[in-house]
C-alpha cells in the first residue's frame, strides 16, 4: 500500500470513530488470526444490574443491602456500581421523601461508616464495618479469608451462574450473611459480530476473570466455544502471548478496565468506548462508538488497503 492509500484508511477509519495510531498498526490487523474479547464491559454492556439478593441469616434485607451498599461505595468496579444503583432505589422506596437526584447526599447518611476499604482486583473489596470484617465479591475472596460456604448457598450461586449471571458473596465476620445475583447483558451486536468474524475466518475467543460456570453461558448464547475464566486481571496478557506462541497474529478487544497490559500484548490492541486513557495509550486502534462491529469495520479496512492487485 502506498502512504496515500494508508492516509485515506486511517481518514475512512477516523470518520467512521475508529482511530487507528499508525501506518503498522493497520498493516497487522489484515493477517488477524484470532480476536480475543474481554467479556465485562466488552462482550457485555458493562451495566449490570441486581436481579436478586437472599438472605441466609436472620439479618434483615434492608441492613443487609446496607452493609453490602456501604461496603461497595467506594468501588469503582461495574458490580460495586449496580449495587450502589440498586440500593439508591431501595432506599428511596424505603423513605419516598428522599429524592433520588439528590441521592448522593441521602446515600452518606443511610450508609454505615466504613475503614480500611480496599478493592482486591479479581476477587472483591474487603473493609471494616462497626469492628467487623465485611467481604463482598466471589468465592475465593471468602475461602482465602477462611469463610466457609455452606451447600445451600453453593446452589443459590451456582444456579445463578448456570443463567449467566454472577452470583456475589457477601460475609460479615466470619458468616457468610447473603448473595446478590448480577446480570449484564449482552451487546446488541456481540452474536453477529462473533459470526461475522467466523465467516473471515478468524477465531473468536473470551477471556474473563468472572467465574467458569457464568463465562461458559455467556459463551454459549455467542456460540464461542474457546473461553478462558477466572483469569486474575495480569493474566490476561499471558492468556495473549499463549495464543502467540506459535506465532498467530492476536487481536484483543477491551474496555481498559483490567485488560490494558493484554491490549499492549496483543499485536492488534483494539480499545472499546471512550476507554480510559491507559487503555487508549495501550491499544493500536480505538473504536470511539463502542460498537463492535467495528472491529469487522477495522480489519475489513486494513484487508482492502493492503489487498494485492492481482
Ligand atoms: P472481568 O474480567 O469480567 O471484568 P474482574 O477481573 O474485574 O472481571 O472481576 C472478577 C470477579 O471478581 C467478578 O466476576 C466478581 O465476582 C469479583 N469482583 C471484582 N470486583 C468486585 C466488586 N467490587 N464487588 C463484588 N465482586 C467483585
Ligand atoms: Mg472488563
Amino acid at each position: 500500500a502506498t502512504p496515500t492509500a494508508v492516509m485515506v484508511a486511517t481518514g475512512v477509519g477516523a470518520n467512521n470513530g475508529v482511530l487507528i495510531k499508525g501506518g503498522d498498526a493497520l498493516e497487522r490487523a489484515q493477517k488477524v488470526q484470532y480476536v480475543i474479547f474481554d467479556k465485562t464491559g466488552t462482550l457485555t454492556q458493562g451495566k449490570a444490574t441486581v436481579t436478586s439478593l437472599k438472605v441466609f441469616t436472620q439479618m434483615d434485607r434492608g441492613h443487609f443491602l446496607r452493609l453490602l451498599a456501604s461496603a461497595e461505595a467506594s468501588s469503582e468496579h461495574p458490580l460495586g456500581k449496580a449495587i450502589m444503583e440498586y440500593a439508591r432505589h431501595f432506599q428511596f422506596f424505603e423513605d419516598p421523601t428522599a429524592k433520588k437526584d439528590d441521592s448522593n447526599i441521602n446515600m452518606s447518611a443511610w450508609l454505615l461508616d466504613v475503614s480500611d476499604f480496599s478493592a482486591i482486583p479479581g476477587r472483591g473489596v474487603r473493609c471494616f464495618i462497626d469492628g467487623n470484617q465485611v467481604l463482598v465479591g466471589n468465592r475465593s475472596l471468602l475461602t482465602e479469608n477462611g469463610i466457609t460456604i455452606p451447600s445451600s448457598v453453593e446452589e443459590f450461586v451456582v444456579d445463578l451462574e448456570e443463567n449467566a449471571k454472577t452470583g456475589i458473596l457477601v460475609a460479615c465476620d466470619t458468616q457468610l450473611i447473603g448473595v446478590v445475583g448480577v446480570a449484564d447483558p449482552l451487546k446488541r451486536e456481540a452474536a453477529v459480530v462473533v459470526e461475522g468474524l467466523k465467516k473471515m475466518g478468524i477465531r473468536p475467543i473470551m477471556v474473563t476473570g468472572d467465574n467458569w460456570r457464568t463465562a461458559k453461558a455467556v459463551a454459549k448464547e455467542l456460540d464461542i466455544d474457546d473461553i478462558r475464566a477466572e483469569v486474575m486481571p495480569a493474566g490476561k496478557a499471558d492468556v495473549i502471548r499463549s495464543f502467540q506462541k506459535d506465532g498467530s497474529i492476536v487481536a484483543m478487544v477491551g474496555d481498559g478496565i483490567n485488560d490494558s497490559p493484554a491490549l499492549a500484548a496483543a499485536d492488534v490492541g483494539i480499545a472499546i468506548g471512550a476507554g480510559t486513557d491507559i487503555a487508549i495509550e495501550a491499544a493500536d486502534y480505538v473504536l470511539m462508538k463502542n460498537n463492535l462491529e467495528d472491529v469487522i469495520t477495522a480489519i475489513d479496512l486494513s484487508r482492502k488497503t493492503f489487498a494485492r492487485i492481482r
